[in-house]
């Protein structure tokens, strides 16, 4: 398990409402990353509890677990075993027996000291809603909090958010995971899981994505639907619901060039030279000359890897080579050579093996970078993406053709 994925692991842990799932055992943190459990105690996130009282039997092949018991031998040795149906009793290294859970209020105050609020965190609501202090971010300041459960039925309720914050203007919510839930007036949410890492010195925050945020839900109180644009390292998207932020991945910036230009068809390398800046690539031409017999490929077709007027020669004198019976080394050298060419150049059945072109590598890759952003805005936004899968079309030529009239505010 990679750091992130275990900090996003824990993230999730601490925002499921599953009794339980915040405690973690020595088997579960022992594959973790040498140093990570060490920085995450020390940074807060972890405490040592109380330890287990029943183990996951390592005797035997049945996924069986056993209580945990103790005897004294020597006299002044307390000693762990288990008992196993199948391997009678098995010693337990007492070590296995030691547990963390999941301190939010920890990582408050570690979220506190990084975005460098003056003062102490403070839990409003019983571990669900904690005030880290004030921040500065960007030019403004703003009071920032801790929420956990922004999405549970009874987050409304539970945090009175709207209440709470009615006071301070422009707050910022940092969430353990990322939430489709908008925001409450005047409030911005920075998910944690997308915001917060984990690195040799402890936790860091990603502070241009937060400001990117701040920056992007501001113009969203203001009002601007129908949006896809880069705002320094992110896209900010907004179609008919609150506005999100990407990363800055190319298939959007594809799906940007195709909204730019609504009803109309893009081949793929002219959408490629509008995308990446560069003049558009034609295809290679074989031009052969008369004498030679080869025909002339037009930009559609895809090259074999030999030809067939080369793939007959060479047929020809492995025949040859075949009638021989005494095959000099050189010749030898030769027969195997021009075997491994017609293999290379012959699939199953003899069929010969294609070479893409430009425009047909082209295809795959645009239609692959646009369905892997359609993928990722459907994670903010199901009806947007919904609404591209529906209006745009990949192929040698791409277009975005809506069934219903929208004016994009788009940049490249
Ligand atoms: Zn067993």
């Amino acid at each position: 398990m990679t750091v992130p994925d275990l900090l996003l692991d824990l993230l999730r842990r601490a925002e499921a409402d599953l009794p339980g799932v915040e405690i973690l055992t020595a088997d579960e943190v022992s594959p973790w990353p040498a140093g990570a459990l060490e920085a995450l105690v020390q940074n807060g996130f972890l405490s040592p509890t109380t330890p287990g009282t029943s183990v996951l039997c390592d005797a035997c092949l049945e996924d069986h677990w056993q209580d945990v018991e103790f005897v004294e031998s020597p006299p002044g040795t307390r000693r762990a075993y288990i008992v196993c149906p199948e391997a009678g009793r098995v010693a337990v290294d007492t070590a296995r027996l030691r547990r963390w859970r999941v301190n939010l209020t920890g990582l408050a105050h570690a979220l506190g000291q990084l975005l460098n609020c003056t003062e102490a965190p403070q839990e409003l609501v019983a571990s669900r809603l904690w005030r880290l202090g004030r921040t500065k971010l960007g030019s403004e300041s703003r009071d920032a909090f801790l929420v956990r459960g922004f999405t549970w039925p009874n987050a409304a309720e539970a945090l009175r958010l709207e209440q709470r914050l009615r006071r301070s203007e422009s707050s910022l919510l940092l969430t353990l995971v990322e939430s489709v839930v908008d925001p409450p007036p005047g409030t911005s949410i920075v998910p944690l899981s997308r915001a917060l890492s984990l690195a040799d010195s402890g936790f860091s925050l990603d502070l241009p994505y937060i400001e990117a945020v701040l920056m992007s839900q501001a113009d969203h109180s203001l009002g601007e639907p129908y949006t896809f644009r880069k705002q320094g390292e992110y896209w900010a998207i907004r179609y008919e619901g609150p506005q999100f932020n990407l990363p800055n991945l190319k298939g959007l910036r594809y799906i940007a060039c195709l909204l730019a230009s609504p009803g109309r068809e893009l081949g793929v390398l002219e959408l490629v030279s509008r995308v990446e800046g560069q003049p558009p690539r034609t295809p290679l031409q074989r031009v052969a000359l008369p004498e030679t017999g080869l025909r002339v490929k037009g930009p559609q077709e895809e090259d074999d890897l030999l030809d067939d007027e080369a793939r007959g020669k060479y047929r020809g004198r492995l025949a040859e080579l075949a009638r021989k019976k005494n095959l000099s080394a050189g010749e030898l050298e030769e027969k195997r050579w021009l075997e491994s060419e017609l293999r290379a150049a012959t699939g199953l059945g003899g069929r010969p093996r294609k070479v893409a072109s430009d425009e047909e590598k082209a295809r795959v890759n645009i239609t692959n970078l646009v369905r892997s952003a359609i993928g990722k805005i459907s994670q903010h936004d199901a009806a947007l993406a919904i609404f591209l899968g529906n209006s745009i079309k990949t192929g040698l030529r791409c277009s975005y053709i809506p069934d219903k009239p929208i004016t994009w505010i788009v940049s490249p």
